[in-house]
């Protein structure tokens, strides 16, 4: 994966389990035949991002469907293995160098040493041990793409004229800039409280959490906040405002909603 010869994606959400991922309902049947010992998996996944490109995916199937969360493992596949197969590439408004998947598995059979960790129903587990570094990743997403898009801005707001002077002139101009400056200013001192905590191997999911939730939001009302700046010409696809705009759109979606961040916040804080 370093060297590039494979990419790899994570098979998570269902048709029927996004946010609530318990409820996926991708089988993986242990079975002893003339292979061996193995699993064999059926169902289907949906939004896998790198589903087209990936060579190795890790996926989330119910080993035991009346565990819930305690019956999801994963596993890692060969997405070269018999059973296996990709739907279209699906049409999103933004983020159009990614490939976002539908994935179906028919009868796939994958030996028992794919089981990740070799043991059955540690797979929830798993996933939220590893979620906080995929929400520091989104952070840190946020916050630079929030930069980006005021970077372009800046630039724009001093070329273009209205009323005979740049409408960088204008105190309205001013004062968003000055905002969204502040703001990206204070997140990027927490995003980098948390890299640091992370480092240290002290970073909290609740921190990963509420640095997810901020730093999304924060890009998406920057994001639209310097695209008005733009007037008309934001809203065309030649302006690369427009594509940190519908870029921005989808980071208070994936890694879990920012409706599900705040519930994990309000846990943390409440106790349940
Ligand atoms: C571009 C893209 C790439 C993605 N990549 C991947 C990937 O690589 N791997 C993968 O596994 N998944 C991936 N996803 C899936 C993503 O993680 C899910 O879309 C997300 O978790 C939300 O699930 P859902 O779409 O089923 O929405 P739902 O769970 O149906 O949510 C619908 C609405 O209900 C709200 N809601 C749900 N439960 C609650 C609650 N308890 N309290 C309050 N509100 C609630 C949500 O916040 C949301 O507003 C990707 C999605 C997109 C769009």
């Amino acid at each position: 994966m370093v060297s590039g010869q494979a990419i790899a994606a994570i098979g998570m959400t269902e048709p029927g389990a996004g946010s609530d991922l318990k409820a996926l309902r991708t089988t993986a049947r242990r079975v002893h035949d003339e292979a061996g010992e193995g699993y064999v998996i059926n169902g289907s996944k949906i939004f896998i991002s790198n589903g087209q490109n990936a060579d190795l995916l890790v996926l989330a199937a119910k080993t035991d469907s009346a565990a819930g969360a305690k019956g999801v493992s994963l596993f890692l596949v060969d997405t070269t293995t018999p059973g296996f197969s990709r739907g279209a590439n699906l049409e999103k408004v933004g983020q159009h160098a990614g490939d976002t998947s539908e994935l179906f598995f028919n009868d796939m059979r994958v030996p028992a040493d794919a089981l990740l960790g070799g043991v059955e129903g540690q797979g929830f587990v798993q996933m939220m041990r590893e979620l906080p570094r995929e929400r520091l990743i989104i952070g840190v997403q946020g916050v630079n793409g929030a930069k980006g898009a005021l970077d372009v801005t800046l630039q724009y707001v001093q070329e273009r004229q209205a009323f005979g002077q740049p409408i960088a002139q204008f105190q309205n101009t001013r004062f968003t800039l000055a905002q969204v400056a502040t703001d990206i200013a204070a997140a990027e001192a927490f995003l980098n409280a948390c890299v640091q905590a992370y480092l240290r191997g002290e970073l909290s999911p609740e921190a990963a959490s509420a640095l997810k939730l901020h730093a999304s939001e924060l890009f998406s009302r920057v994001a639209d906040e310097c695209l008005q700046l733009f007037g008309g010409y934001g809203y065309m696809t030649e302006y690369p405002i427009s594509r940190f705009w519908t870029d921005a759109r989808v980071l208070r979606i994936y890694g879990g909603t920012s409706e599900i961040m705040k519930e994990l916040v309000a846990r943390s804080l409440l106790g349940r």
